[in-house]
């Protein structure tokens, strides 16, 4: 807890609930809000999250813990709620389509439910997918995107966009009051070696001297941002003036192709590992960079963390997991 000029330890600001804490963004997420010196509660069932993620703050006084299935009713009464709760790589959604949706759904009406009986403000993390396999390149905010809606992403792009939907519906009926980001891929340390994504696969696949699996041919590309940008940008729209809802997309906007994120690895990790081409998944975007104009205008957010930076301190992070397993 932060303490003021005469070395007293100052009240704590805000009670914050943080729904799947204990997954990537949100043990970040809990981590940053605890430094601050607030008073963090976490939900989570550990379907994708671990105990991993958290135990460098879980015995930290102002942190709570509470295993729960967000598809089942919950209250706490907090000031400000950031709903992050869904399984979100796609390894994990393809795996557990009804899981993921039911989370996104029944979870959002859940977490808006807890919002509107305790005043508090809540924050959705949205995604990119809401854009699908975009027409419009970059994406911006008022683009209503490509998505497929019976596909095997489907689960998390539609499960997500009817949490939007939700949300702005509860604003609109019950004035509750909401705040949107649309996270673009993001990576850095305490994502899960194997998570699925490409960032946690290639690192792990060039650290252990392995094939980097390329999907497809490797000319689909992503852009990808820094966990400490993107927690950043969160808290940032969090408290910004009840009237600014978003949606605002969070992301880098620097796009790479997938195997140019390959190269990248191999060089920064000094592996003798090479690339092997492996099929597309079905309905993997082309495609996809943020237009992050509104970010940097309406928050004066923007990603700091250089591509080289950020991937380096990832690395170090995996040597020490595989080093420690
Ligand atoms: N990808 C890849 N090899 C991997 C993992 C992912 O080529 O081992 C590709 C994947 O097909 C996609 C991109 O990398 O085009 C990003 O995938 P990720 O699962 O990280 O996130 P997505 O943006 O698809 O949600």
């Amino acid at each position: 807890m932060p303490r003021n000029q005469s070395g007293v330890k100052e009240a704590c600001l805000r009670r914050v609930l943080v729904t799947g804490g204990a997954g990537f963004l949100g043990s970040h997420l809990c981590d940053s809000l605890l430094k601050e010196g607030c008073n963090v509660a976490c939900l989570d069932n550990f379907s994708t999250g671990s105990q991993q993620a958290i135990a460098r703050f879980l015995q930290h006084p102002d942190f709570k813990l509470t295993t729960h299935d967000i598809t089942e009713r919950f209250m706490i009464q907090v000031d400000e709620i950031f709903h992050l709760a869904s399984p979100a790589s796609p390894v994990h959604y393809r795996r557990r389509p009804v899981e993921t949706i039911k989370a996104n759904v029944s979870g959002s009406i859940n977490a808006l439910e807890t919002a509107r009986e305790s005043g508090a403000k809540i924050l959705l993390s949205s995604t990119s997918e809401i854009y699908g396999d975009p027409l419009e390149h970059p994406q911006r905010e008022d683009y209503w995107g490509n998505v497929n809606p019976i596909g095997p992403r489907s689960c998390y792009d539609e499960g997500k966009r009817c949490a939007e939907t939700l949300f702005f519906d509860y604003r609109r009926e019950y004035d509750v009051k909401i705040k949107v980001a649309r996270i673009f891929n993001t990576y850095g340390p305490f994502m899960k070696a194997d998570d699925g994504r490409v960032i946690s696969n290639f690192i792990v696949q060039a650290l252990k001297q392995e094939p980097l699996t390329v999907y497809g041919d490797g000319t689909q590309t992503r852009s990808l941002c820094f966990v400490s940008d993107m927690i950043k940008g969160l808290k940032i729209l969090m408290n910004t003036e009840d009237s600014f809802t978003g949606p605002v997309n969070f992301g880098d906007p620097f796009e790479r192709t997938i195997g140019e994120i390959a190269e990248t690895i191999i060089r920064l990790t000094q592996s003798k590992s090479r690339m092997v081409f492996q099929p597309l998944p079905e309905d993997d975007p082309r495609r996809r960079l943020p237009d992050i104009t509104l970010a940097k205008t309406a928050l004066q957010w923007e990603p700091t963390v250089s591509f080289a930076d950020g991937l380096k301190e990832t690395i170090q992070y995996f040597r020490q997991v595989l080093k420690d397993a």
